[in-house]
């Protein structure tokens, strides 16, 4: 028995993320809950997680990351990702947050 294969667009990640639209509102729905985790967080699985790259650490920073807020996809993944539960998460205030444009 053959199975259909379902059609993956000849499109990168990056060219789709392109049509997605972020409305400011002007300060960031993330952040953590203690820096001081952070600086002893070795696995830093929050820049693993996220599918927006919007996790990051430095290595020449104190390990606390710095966050793109602009660029969530308000997925939620970065909650369930920090193994310390050290993610602040909120939606973004009213009129805020990600724009999804199908096409
Ligand atoms: S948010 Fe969580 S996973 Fe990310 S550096 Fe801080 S403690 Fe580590
Ligand atoms: S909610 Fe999703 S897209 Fe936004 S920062 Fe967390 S993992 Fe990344």
């Amino acid at each position: 028995m053959s199975t259909a294969q379902p059609h993956v667009p000849d499109v990168s990640i990056e060219d789709r993320l392109y049509t997605v639209k972020y409305r400011d509102a002007g300060e960031s729905h993330l952040g953590v809950k203690d820096p001081d985790i952070c600086v002893e967080c070795t696995s830093n699985e929050c820049t693993q997680v996220c599918p927006a790259a919007v996790w990051t650490v430095e290595d020449d920073s104190d390990g606390v990351p710095s966050i793109a807020y602009e660029n969530c996809l308000e997925c939620g993944t970065c909650r369930f990702g920090c193994p310390h539960d050290n993610v602040r998460w909120e939606y973004p205030k009213t009129g805020g947050g990600v724009v999804f444009k199908q096409g």
